[in-house]
């Protein structure tokens, strides 16, 4: 078969395009030129086939969900963790290798944390809170963060201002190209 357009021969894949109101058989190339038209036969399935954004959309919320969160909720482990986790442990009768079993993790490292020898991840201390039924993570308490570094606060229309301005016209050309 041969593309009507370039008249070079179809290796693969041949279209049937619309070129100034001419159905032709062309190849890949020469398809791009025209209004790509198909058999009559079910012309809508394959419109929809060819579009399917679909895949990408939730991709995409989903990269930027973690980042969120990380920024929202900073978590902090409660002082007490090794005493909490103890007691909790020992209340629902379970032995360090009983919820070691549970939470998959070492008895070694459970008997670190216990003992105040060793911090939990943020992991680690989720995976205890529901075994155990406690709270080791609460939000960080907001004093914590440093406010007042953030921005500084001088308003003097000076000759500073100028240079601030064009700081800020950079930034928010990098915040665009960011986005
Ligand atoms: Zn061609």
């Amino acid at each position: 078969m041969r593309c009507e357009v370039c008249g070079r021969k179809i290796h693969g894949k041949s279209y049937k395009v619309m070129i100034e109101r001419a159905k032709l058989t062309v190849c890949g190339k020469c398809a791009k030129h025209g209004t790509i038209v198909w058999e009559k036969k079910k012309p809508r399935t394959i419109a929809l086939k060819t579009k399917a954004p679909t895949r990408q959309l939730p991709l995409k919320i989903k990269s930027k969900r973690p980042l969120q969160a990380a920024v929202e909720s900073t978590l902090e482990l409660v002082e007490a963790f090794d005493v909490t986790i103890r007691q909790a442990r020992e209340k629902l009768g379970f032995s360090h290798e009983d919820l070691g079993r549970r939470i998959s993790e070492k008895v070694s490292v459970l008997k670190k944390v216990e003992t105040g020898k060793m911090t939990p991840d943020n992991k680690l201390a989720t995976k205890l809170e529901h075994a155990l039924k406690i709270k080791l993570l609460v939000q960080a308490s907001e004093e914590k963060i440093p406010k007042a570094e953030i921005k500084p606060v001088s308003r003097e229309p000076t000759l500073g201002d100028l240079v601030q301005l064009d700081k800020k016209k950079t930034e928010d050309k990098t915040q665009r190209k960011q986005s």
